[in-house]
């Protein structure tokens, strides 16, 4: 949850900055859409907006956070604020309808409503028309967020009617530094910061183990590289259960790549820009075991299994030509080519 604007603008300045001019010169708009890829933090910044809007004590347009408007918004239990979010492909007319009769409520408190549709896009042609109506003549202290990834697909006339605020993709420092601040160490950070641009994404894979395990994988079969007695290829046939989803195979693929480019990265004395910081001396000795440009086919032929994947390949039987391609280079050094590089 954001407490402060500052808070905001570390993640989305041009939002904050649009947001809290329309709050200072008193023009706030009644209907937003919230527009952006995911994970870039619309629906926390627009409960924060809501909270800006019902705080009793705001203070240089920063909510309090201690009021009792400020806690049942940060519990989400403020009866005027409205999250409608079902479950579902689509956002039925009735949930629409509903929402209106709520809103008409004399149970309400005094002050503003405010109500945040999530995923926005799920409105079909009935429901849509019911929330135009609405939007054509909004109560006077209605305000409404609406929060999609694909602002195409909502009706011109929605569209038309609301304020588009464009949220960005987040910065991957901004999402190493976060992760970080969760107790996750520098190295794991920084490549999951590279593996997804999605803050919450990355929260969610830094919070389970089997993404830790899958990392502690690919160090190991590297490692295994050098050593003469351990085989990269076992490493990774005793992985069997952790690779068993979609989701692991690309992240450990991906994994692959990262390390796999820093061998290259290091090769090409670009040292700084290496990702896994905390394996440089295995990266290093890696590095001098081929040249530049079995680097770069090595690279290559990771690349076009991340292709190949797509089709339904047996991913085993293709993970292991590729880790039997990789050990006859890097432990046996049997290159065709010199090591001019
Ligand atoms: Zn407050």
């Amino acid at each position: 949850m954001f407490k402060t604007w500052e808070e905001v603008q570390k993640y989305q300045e041009g939002v904050a900055r649009i947001l809290t001019n329309s709050i200072k010169l008193n023009r706030v708009s009644h209907s937003y859409i919230f527009e952006g890829p995911k994970g870039t933090r619309k629906k926390g910044v627009a409960i924060f907006f809501a909270k800006t809007l019902l705080c009793t004590d705001l203070k240089d347009l920063t909510p309090c956070n201690e009021c009792h408007n400020c806690k049942r918004v940060d519990n989400l239990t403020h009866p005027n604020l409205f999250l409608i979010d079902p479950p579902g492909k689509t956002i039925k007319k009735e949930v629409i309808s509903n929402l209106i009769q709520e809103l008409a409520k004399a149970s309400l408190e005094p002050g503003p409503r405010v109500y945040i549709v999530i995923d926005a896009d799920r409105f079909n042609q009935s429901s849509a028309n019911t929330l135009l109506k609405t939007m054509e003549e909004p109560g006077q202290e209605v305000y409404q967020i609406l929060i999609t990834e694909n602002i195409h697909t909502l009706l011109s006339t929605i569209i038309s009617r609301a304020e588009t605020i464009h949220f960005l993709p987040v910065d991957r420092d901004l999402i190493k530094n976060h992760l970080m601040s969760l107790d996750v160490k520098e190295t794991f950070a920084s490549i999951i910061s590279q593996y997804t641009s999605d803050i919450d994404t990355a929260e969610k894979l830094v919070k389970n183990k089997e993404t830790e395990e899958i990392y502690l994988l690919v160090t190991e079969i590297f490692q295994n590289m050098l050593l003469k007695d351990q085989s990269s290829i076992i490493s990774f046939l005793q992985a069997e259960k952790l690779l068993n989803t979609n989701e692991n195979i690309d992240i450990f693929l991906n994994l692959l790549i990262f390390y796999q480019k820093d061998i290259l990265t290091y090769k090409i004395n670009y040292e700084d820009e290496i990702m896994f910081i905390d394996h440089k001396e295995t990266i290093t000795k890696l590095a001098k075991k081929i040249n530049k440009y079995q680097a770069q086919e090595y690279l290559q032929e990771m690349l076009d299994l991340s292709m190949k994947l797509k089709y339904n390949i047996n991913s085993q039987l293709a993970f292991n030509k590729l880790l039997m391609s990789l050990e006859r280079g890097y432990k046996y050094a049997t290159s065709s080519r010199s090591d001019t590089v």
